[in-house]
């Protein structure tokens, strides 16, 4: 699926080694019949079967493979369709007319239909030995380069369990090389191979496993689990592009909240949001003062509705506190309000990239939700007129109105700016009268 640039597997490929999995047998694989699973070709995505009868009728070997055959197999709508396949990625690019080949060392197909991609991989086979040894990154991850191989093969060489079902469209059986079938009908998230080996070959897999425990509501196997706390600091070795990617994956699926507290749980959160995790340690009456987890909530109940959610709204709400903080001390330092808002937005930002690489034209619009929370407050005159012209009046007021739920505003703010969009233009003028005439200027906790 395209996200904001690259596809995810176009970025595993170049971090998808394997030579940790060198030991791990391939066992025979248990072929699950048409009967006895719940799959029915209805559910399937018609150009994801084009593409497979295709393949097939050119005598190669395909299936689809992944979070779809995971997905279909537990009643789920699957996001996107994967097909792996014994042929080569030219011999894909040979079959289909919009086929594009992307990667540099793993490539791939990319199937186009319309807006929609199939994305087809060869399979992947055991790295050949590299004579200088393995190459590490000084986190300790491990580098190689990959090459195809057989089905059982690329199947060890998938994240966990439940992602490694093969389903053939000839026969409408699921393919399990590695117990997949029984994890999933236990509920359960295994990595495939030693879980500390594959977290370091890959830390983006330490994400993984939460973001699919918090997805599926599966339980963390215990040897999974076990070393994700420890090994959360090599998370600090992925390039802030890719990390930008995962985060959006976390916390716009639909489980963000859930994400949030397994992250806060596990220890990662620090290492993705490292100001903010600073700043959860400040407490008001009791509890952590932050507006995350309403914004999470909120993000994931606009997903579940099918309603658009931006990642510019999400950072907004991740960074809130940290630019607080540093808002307060550029106060303190005798800075006006304004300045104090740009030096703190940008220097807010700028650590922040440094973990996740936030593209410009979100943190732009990050910006400009936390410049325009302060002119909530003045609503005399024509500025709220021009308030609610600014073309991100609507993202600024839905944060104006989670920054309510906490507490940092009144509700009757809210209540009024609410009114005055709804209303039309004779009642908008009278409402700022009305309030010019009789304002008392009461406010509570106003911070930018
Ligand atoms: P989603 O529903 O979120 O798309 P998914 O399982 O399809 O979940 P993708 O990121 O689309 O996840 O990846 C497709 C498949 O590729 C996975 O199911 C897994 O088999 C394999 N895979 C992806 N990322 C990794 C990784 N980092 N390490 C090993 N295998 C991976
Ligand atoms: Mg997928």
């Amino acid at each position: 699926m395209l996200l904001y640039g690259r596809t995810n597997f176009e970025q595993q490929c170049d971090l998808f080694p394997g030579n940790s999995l060198a030991e791990v047998k391939i066992s025979a694989p248990v072929t699950i019949p048409c009967s006895e699973h719940p799959i029915s070709q209805a559910h399937i995505d018609q150009n994801a079967l084009k593409v497979l009868s295709r393949l097939n009728e050119a005598g190669f070997d395909s299936y689809l493979v992944g979070g779809c055959v995971r997905d279909l197999l537990l009643g789920r709508e699957p996001k996107d369709f994967d097909v792996a396949t014994d042929a080569k990625p030219e011999e894909v690019r040979r079959l289909f007319r919009r086929a594009r080949l992307i990667g540099r060392r793993f490539r791939l197909a990319h199937v186009r239909f319309g807006r929609e991609i199939i994305e087809v991989a060869t399979f992947r086979g055991m790295p050949k030995p590299v004579s200088a040894g393995p190459r590490q990154t000084v986190e300790g991850r491990i580098l190689q380069d990959n090459v195809f191989g057989s089905q059982g093969e690329d199947a060890i060489r998938r994240d966990f369990t439940v992602n490694a079902l093969y389903y053939d469209i000839r026969d409408h059986s699921v393919i399990d090389y590695v117990g997949g079938i029984d994890d999933l009908s236990r509920g359960l998230l295994r990595v495939i191979g030693d879980p500390e080996v594959r977290y370091r070959e890959d830390p983006v897999r330490l994400l993984r496993a939460l973001r699919f425990a918090a997805k599926l509501g599966f339980k963390i196997e215990p040897a999974t689990a076990a070393p994700i706390r420890e090994l959360g600091r090599l998370l600090l070795g992925v390039p802030p592009a890719r990390m930008f990617e995962e985060v959006i994956k976390l916390f716009h699926g639909g489980c963000a909240l859930q994400t949030y507290e397994l992250l806060r749980h596990y220890r990662l959160f620090e290492y993705l949001f490292p100001l903010t995790e600073e700043a959860l340690a400040i407490e008001r009456d009791g509890y952590p003062l932050t507006l995350v987890p309403n914004a999470l909530a909120n993000t994931d109940s606009r997903v579940q509705a099918d309603k658009p959610v931006t990642p510019a709204f999400l950072f907004a709400a991740l960074l809130w506190e940290p630019l607080c903080r540093q808002l307060e001390t550029h106060m303190a330092r005798g800075h006006t309000r304004h300045e104090a808002v740009q030096t703190a937005t940008t220097s807010v930002l700028t650590q922040q990239s440094q973990r996740i690489a936030i593209p410009r034209r979100f943190s732009a619009v990050v910006r400009e939700i936390w410049m325009l929370q302060s002119r909530f407050n003045r609503r005399t005159g024509k500025q709220p007129f021009r308030l609610l012209e600014h073309r991100r009046f609507r993202a600024a007021y839905d944060f104006l109105l989670l920054r309510i739920e906490v507490g940092e505003e009144r509700s009757d703010l809210g209540d009024w700016w609410t009114r005055f969009q709804a209303v039309e233009e004779p009642e908008r003028r009278s409402m700022v009268r009305k309030l010019s005439a009789g304002r008392k200027r009461v406010r509570k906790r106003q911070r930018v």
